[in-house]
């Protein structure tokens, strides 16, 4: 007799779904974890990028398989369809956007992250001290107080989404949570500059405020917000009858890397006082290094920071995260009563402060294990150093650019992008070239546009980089332009 014959409703013997052969599953994990240090460590050897087949289109075409698949023909799926073609950014000349190279011991937390299949939205277990480990960290590297508050989030546009959201919930009061936007009698405000990433504009969108509320400050010749302008604009929004309430200033801009006057701009925020919020999704990290500190002077003034632990750090994606000085703020913005997270003094329930409190995820997942496996076998001085030596090949690029007559600097290099134009070259033909570089599988630059004009970017951000990966991008680049004769 069959179970449906049976009793369709009656427990199986046994449903799990761990491996039936455990032997069996743990040797095709070695096999996995064999596969992907290979793909990493022979990583020069291979085309920076290449488009996905119309074979893997189809692979990943198919219907929803009510039957399993033996492991052998999944990792064989993996090794032919997968693995080489992934985004490019481990791969020493990759330049297009900033990307993190990502390393395999950061990969390694994330396998037992995996494993242990922690669930850091709260609770009283090892995931979320690990996270208050990485809290106290980072409120070490940018010199904030104990009792600021950070956390995890998927990326820096989330980071700047929710301090955008702390910065009106203080501006407006906590009724604002349940009230919304109806009950202001005056519009509020907020600056950033024109060379801003575009989840500011985001955020503002996001948080009910719309981004016609957001003033878009101009920038002075090295692409840094204008104080002067941005002091203007205040007071005459205020004169206008308007609430002002938020200043984000950037630590290194995504078009070129440029450091907004972060010292100026936390006295004019402390003057009018507005919250003081830097996105600093690339450059912050720099904090880390020494030489390079004084570059962010006044970020340790800001009222919050985001970040990204993937970017610079290296650590695997994703990895941003939020750090708010004013730890009692960030939690009025997020934390809900709720009969189903009630909190006790012991036992599983037990702790104050959950990640929950602080955010719109409830369940997480442990980024921190990752980031702290990859801080602390690095250590801050080599995670330093390698950001030191991508500053020094964008510096090493412009070099060559400088000494050149076929293209031209567009933009100073301020940290580690360089963005460059090629002389009697079109919109079209500058990102022909990009994008034939691109399929080459020897270099990936991307585009942007400033002033106007189509550029070539390099964002230098993998420390694998050297300088003769400079060299045979640049002997790429000039075969190309030159077989194109522009
Ligand atoms: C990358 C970046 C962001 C967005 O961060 P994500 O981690 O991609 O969400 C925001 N601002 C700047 C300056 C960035 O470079």
């Amino acid at each position: 007799m069959t179970r449906t014959e049976k009793n369709a409703d009656a427990p199986l013997a046994a449903a799990s779904l761990d491996p039936e052969d455990w032997s069996d599953f743990r040797e095709h994990a070695h096999e996995v974890l064999d596969l992907i240090l290979a793909q990493i460590e022979g990583i020069r050897d291979r085309p920076v990028w290449q488009p996905p087949t119309d074979e893997v289109v189809s692979y990943f075409s198919q219907a929803l398989p009510p039957t399993a698949r033996t492991m052998d023909d999944i990792l064989t799926g993996v090794r032919e369809f997968v693995v080489p073609y992934a985004t490019g950014n481990l791969h020493p000349r990759f330049m297009g956007w900033v990307h993190g190279a990502g390393t395999p011991v950061g990969m390694l937390g994330d396998v037992i992250a995996a494993g242990l299949n922690l669930n850091c939205g709260g609770r009283n277990h090892v995931g979320i001290e690990i996270e208050r480990q990485i809290v106290r960290w980072t409120q070490e590297a940018f010199g904030y107080p104990e009792s600021s508050s950070g956390l995890f989030v998927t990326g820096s546009s989330m980071a700047n989404f929710l301090a955008t959201i702390i910065a009106k919930t203080e501006a407006i009061g906590v009724q604002s949570r349940t009230q919304g936007l109806m009950n202001i009698s005056r519009p509020l405000i907020a600056y950033t500059s024109a060379e801003a990433h575009s989840c500011i504009a985001q955020a503002l969108q996001l948080s009910g405020i719309g981004s016609v509320n957001l003033r878009q400050i101009s920038v002075d010749d090295l692409r840094r917000m204008r104080v002067d302008e941005l002091d203007r604009a205040i007071v005459a929004d205020r004169q206008a009858g308007a609430q002002p309430f938020l200043i984000v200033g950037t630590a290194g801009t995504v078009n070129t890397g440029a450091i907004d006057p972060l010292d100026e701009i936390a006295a004019i925020a402390a003057r009018h006082e507005l919250w003081f919020h830097v996105d600093g999704a690339i450059g912050a990290l720099g904090m880390l290094s020494a030489k390079m500190k004084p570059q962010f002077a006044g970020l340790e003034k800001s009222a919050s920071i985001a970040l990204d632990f993937h970017k610079w750090g290296h650590v695997p994606y994703d990895a941003g995260f939020l750090l708010v000085r004013d730890g009692a703020a960030h939690k009025r913005a997020f934390a809900q009563p709720a009969a189903y997270l009630q909190r006790a003094s012991e036992g599983l329930a037990a702790g104050e402060t959950w990640p929950c409190d602080l955010g719109v995820d409830l369940s997480r997942g442990c980024r921190a294990l990752k980031t702290w496996m990859t801080i602390a076998a690095l250590g801050t001085d080599r995670i330093a150093a390698s950001i030191e030596n991508t500053c020094a090949l964008a510096r090493y690029l412009a070099t060559l650019i400088g000494k050149s007559d076929r293209f031209f600097l567009k933009a100073p290099v301020s940290l580690n992008i360089v963005c460059f134009g090629i002389h009697n070259a079109g919109a079209e033909s500058v990102r022909d070239i990009v994008t034939r570089l691109q399929l080459s599988g020897i270099a990936a630059p991307s585009w942007t546009t400033l002033d106007g004009e189509l550029v070539v970017r390099c964002a230098i951000v993998n420390h694998r980089t050297t300088a003769q990966d400079i060299d045979i991008f640049w002997e790429a680049l000039n075969q190309m332009t030159k077989d194109d004769r522009v």
